[in-house]
């Protein structure tokens, strides 16, 4: 019986001049950028919250605590490399990734498919595997008023080996 698990992650962070926008691991020409010890990408930021959920290994901030100055401007698809690892460690590997990020600018349809292929060289998965959407919310709160980007996201991870040797079962056959 296959051993898979759930998780989710949020993250928001506040928008402001003169940091460069990251997103999925994607620079994103914009006149401001998030705030944060790290890069501040708030995508990978949930997905990495999603994985170590559904792993039960706690959060980005127990594992990756923002005291630690080896974390100062990090490239957080780091931060997602060594999740990966830790719930590889725990005996699983990411099944597939579905996450919204809320924002009201800029637009960010052209970036979802470099998201998409950033994230997805770091988690092993397909892009179909990845699910990447992107709303506004309608001008409504903090984040309609263009003072930060926030982004939810779901993960379900499997004991690992068993979707590998699944997939590869299915391609023999
Ligand atoms: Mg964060």
């Amino acid at each position: 019986m296959a051993d898979r698990r759930v998780g989710i992650g949020y993250d928001v962070h506040r928008l402001v001049p003169g940091r460069p926008l990251v997103l999925g691991g994607v620079v994103i020409p914009h006149e401001m950028g998030l705030l944060g010890h790290s890069d501040a990408d708030v995508l990978t930021h949930a997905i990495c919250d999603a994985l170590l959920g559904a792993a039960g290994l706690g959060d980005i901030g127990a594992q990756f605590p923002d005291s630690d100055a080896r974390y100062r401007g990090i490239s957080s698809l780091r931060l997602l490399e060594e999740v990966v690892r830790l719930v590889g460690a725990a005996g699983y590997s990411p099944h597939n990734v579905d996450a919204t990020v809320l924002a009201e600018l800029p637009k960010l349809a052209p970036h979802l498919g470099g998201m998409k292929a950033a994230l997805g060289r770091i988690l092993r998965l397909p892009p179909d595997r990845i699910g990447i959407k992107a709303t506004t919310t309608e001008s409504l709160g903090a984040v309609g008023r263009g003072e930060g980007i926030s982004a939810i996201a779901v993960c379900l991870v499997e004991s690992a080996g068993e979707g590998a040797a699944q997939r590869s079962s299915r391609a023999m056959s």
